[in-house]
């Protein structure tokens, strides 16, 4: 009964909240990493720094502003260019990466996926609709 009440009061605290974001995650992921450096060099002020990256993400997923912090994290994404995919999904990416290969549109520019290990393919862009064959 008493856990019951405390879990209901948290899920309470917690409504309205912002909750994980991109942001959020990439301060975590790279605290975990500073830690593990941290631990290999013995350097103490990594673990200072990433314990402020960990507070950084409680206070954003904590925070009531939810549109400042969507905010927030859309314009960092956003800065990020091609490497946002690796900052949003890494282990998504990296799964993405091994099943297809990316390729330029040799018109355009646009960047066209084609599935790996499929020898010789012909590639539609799906931009300017030029055809071209590339190797997968
Ligand atoms: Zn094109």
């Amino acid at each position: 009964m008493a856990n019951g009440g405390f879990s209901q009061k948290f899920e309470q605290w917690l409504y309205g909240r912002n909750g994980s974001d991109d942001v959020a995650r990439l301060c975590a992921n790279v605290a975990l990493v500073l830690v593990v450096v941290d631990l290999f060099t013995g350097t103490r002020w990594l673990s200072g720094v990433a314990l402020c990256l960990i507070v950084y993400a409680l206070y954003r997923a904590f925070s009531k502003d939810v549109a400042a912090r969507a905010r927030e994290n859309e314009a960092f994404m956003s800065k990020l260019g091609p490497a946002r995919p690796w900052v949003s999904s890494p282990v998504a990416t990296i799964k993405d990466h091994r099943d297809y290969k990316y390729m330029k549109c040799p018109d355009c520019g646009q960047r066209c996926r084609v599935p790996r290990g499929k020898g010789k393919v012909r590639v539609t862009c799906r931009a300017c609709h030029k055809k071209f064959e590339a190797k997968a």
